[in-house]
């Protein structure tokens, strides 16, 4: 019998609440769920709120009885928040965040890189913010408890999974024992130990670093802004690497590599965590600056993917599907894009719009991704925890050139979380205008966003559905579009029409954004009136044309929904 704990977990800045446990014996007879999602963490929590806005229902079983305990992932990049905005957590994040673009490289002390972070006027998000995973958590549980299509239910462990002729059967141990449940559609986003890509014997892909790395949070009060700090080769840890980030409430992340045969028990001895935290706030001039241990842990860093999310009706997501370095903060922010593109994929699967085809998009794009930062990734963990003398030899040159060589020092720059473009998607236009547009987003890119207004951004407008962003000088829409746009719908296609005008409001589109300086148009490349972009559910673009006539939008509409293989 399942009994998850229920003594709040400690924390110096966070009030856990302890949920009831979800009992079978308080509900009636169980019907088959659309969609059961397994793990309440960002994956499964943001894939709810995504299928829920399609109008899927959906049953989310966790284990625990709270959200995940210490701060984990900290911070979150600018795509991560235009994901988050779309199912609106967006703001509470920004309330208690810290936004950041620096960050700082020393090489035993002495300052040798200052990274900058591209921000201009038309962001409404800055490139990172820095926010405890515990409240992105609770957001996230807020926005889900108030849809009427999510069921979460605390204190359910999935134990096994049958897939049966079309649906799967899911055992439920609970603190009252267990129950069976059936779904259409199971998601495994039980994170990176998945219980469920075990119990399938699937098999990952990519390589595994031997360093090890403590994470320690510290309540201390520093008088340094928020921008990344990174030492390397440091006197009192000679050979390795300090990050240090700071958090809301007073609480600053210090990650350290611990020397080769050094075991995770030892380095999280107190008497260890503080003789080595001491000699780094020494090194950095603030030795004997009170501080109090909130969380500690251990991880080593991991480049592993499963080569396909898709197996018969059951669908990993997030860490449960790749396991990535922290380095380059790309687990979390990785996990929105998985579960925004899951999202829609599967509920246009499961309203029935289209052929489950559509789900092996899903996966051949969303496993591309993986691999594409697995690729990136690799390169950071090599320069942070070298594997090899080679590797070794390299990263000392690199660090003790830039002391006095201008040119070595970008070397230090490791790439952060950046959202994957889907260039060669099954989705994108075959005959549209793509390859002669001169500036904007291309295929498979998500949109550039645009201040439009004081507190008024493109991105604020698109999502959800498709949208046909349609530039115009004219006062209406086009009829001939108008009828392809009327008929998709009718067919149960969510598709809207956002005319972007330099001039009044044009008839016949659903809503028109006023770009009256052209700054819009520019960004987008756009020479002339009658160009449009056509965006997918989670933004990204799938066709574009300089001029767009009814045959070229249906051809790529029916693209979109992989019609065309039918045809
Ligand atoms: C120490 C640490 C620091 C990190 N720092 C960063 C960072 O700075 N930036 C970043 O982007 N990422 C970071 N990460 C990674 C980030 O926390 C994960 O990538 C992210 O939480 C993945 O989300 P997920 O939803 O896929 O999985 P998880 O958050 O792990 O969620 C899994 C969920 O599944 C539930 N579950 C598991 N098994 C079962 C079961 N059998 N039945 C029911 N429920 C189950 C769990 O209770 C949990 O709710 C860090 C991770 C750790 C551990």
């Amino acid at each position: 019998m399942h009994q998850p704990d229920s003594q709040p977990r400690p924390s110096l800045y966070y009030n856990y609440q302890v949920h009831a446990p979800w009992l079978p014996s308080q509900h009636g007879p169980q019907e088959r769920h659309p969609v059961a999602i397994v793990g309440s963490g960002p994956a499964g929590m943001v894939l709810a709120l995504e299928l829920a806005r399609h109008g899927v229902a959906s049953v989310v079983l966790t284990a625990e009885l709270q959200v995940s305990q210490g701060s984990r992932a900290i911070v979150f990049t600018r795509r991560s928040l235009e994901i988050l905005q779309q199912v609106g957590v967006a703001d509470r994040m920004m309330q208690l965040g810290l936004p950041w673009r620096f960050g700082n490289s020393f090489y035993r002390g002495q300052p040798v890189f200052r990274m900058e972070a591209p921000h201009d006027e038309d962001d409404r998000f800055f490139p990172m913010l820095n926010l405890q995973q515990q409240y992105l958590e609770e957001y996230l549980l807020d926005a889900c408890q108030a849809s009427p299509f999510i069921e979460l239910r605390w204190g359910n462990q999935v134990t096994h999974v049958s897939q049966q002729q079309g649906y799967v059967e899911a055992t439920v141990d609970t603190p009252e024992g267990p129950y069976t449940l059936s779904s259409q559609w199971l998601v495994a986003a039980d994170g990176g130990r998945s219980g469920i890509r075990s119990q399938l014997n699937l098999e990952m892909e990519g390589a595994s670093y031997e360093g090890l790395f403590v994470i320690a949070d510290i309540k201390i009060d520093l008088p340094l802004p928020t921008e990344r700090l990174a030492f390397f080769d440091p006197d009192w840890n000679r050979g390795n690497t300090i990050l240090m980030h700071r958090e809301p409430h007073g609480i600053w992340r210090v990650d350290y590599q611990l020397p080769p045969g050094e075991s995770p028990q030892e380095a999280l001895r107190i008497e260890s965590l503080t003789s080595r935290i001491n000699a780094q706030l020494e090194m950095m001039g603030y030795g004997g600056t009170p501080w109090a241990l909130d969380w500690s842990s251990v991880y080593s860093a991991r480049t592993l993917t499963l080569p396909d999310f898709v197996h018969g009706n059951v669908i990993f997501t997030g860490d449960a599907a790749h396991l990535l370095p922290i380095f380059g903060v790309r687990g979390a922010n990785t996990a929105f894009q998985d579960a925004q593109s899951l999202g829609w994929h599967l509920a246009f699967v499961v309203k029935g719009l289209v052929s489950d085809q559509l789900l092996r998009n899903h996966s051949k794009e969303r496993v591309g991704a993986a691999r594409e930062i697995i690729e990136e990734a690799g390169k950071s963990t090599r320069f942070m925890t070298p594997p090899a003398g080679g590797f070794t030899l390299l990263r000392n040159a690199v660090l003790s050139l830039s002391l006095s060589q201008a040119f070595v020092r970008p070397l230090y720059h490791w790439r952060t979380s950046r959202p994957h473009e889907y260039t060669h998607s099954w989705l994108n236009s075959r005959g549209d205008d793509n390859a002669l547009f001169k500036a904007g987003p291309a295929h498979g890119a998500p949109p550039q966003n645009i201040r439009l207004a004081q507190d008024d951004y493109l991105l604020d407008h698109l999502g959800g559905g498709f949208d046909l962003l349609y530039f115009t000088d004219q006062p209406s829409f086009p009829e001939p579009l108008l009828q392809v746009v009327t008929h998709v719908r009718a067919q149960g296609v969510p598709l809207r029409v956002v005319a972007v005008s330099a001039g009044d409001v044009v008839q016949g589109a659903d809503i028109t954004l006023h770009d009256h300086s052209g700054h819009c148009r520019r960004r987008y490349g756009v020479p002339a009136s009658g160009a449009a972009y056509l965006l997918r559910p989670d933004q990204h673009v799938c066709a574009r044309w300089l001029t767009l006539d009814a045959t070229r939008l249906q051809a790529a509409l029916d693209t979109a929904l992989l019609r065309h293989l039918n045809a």
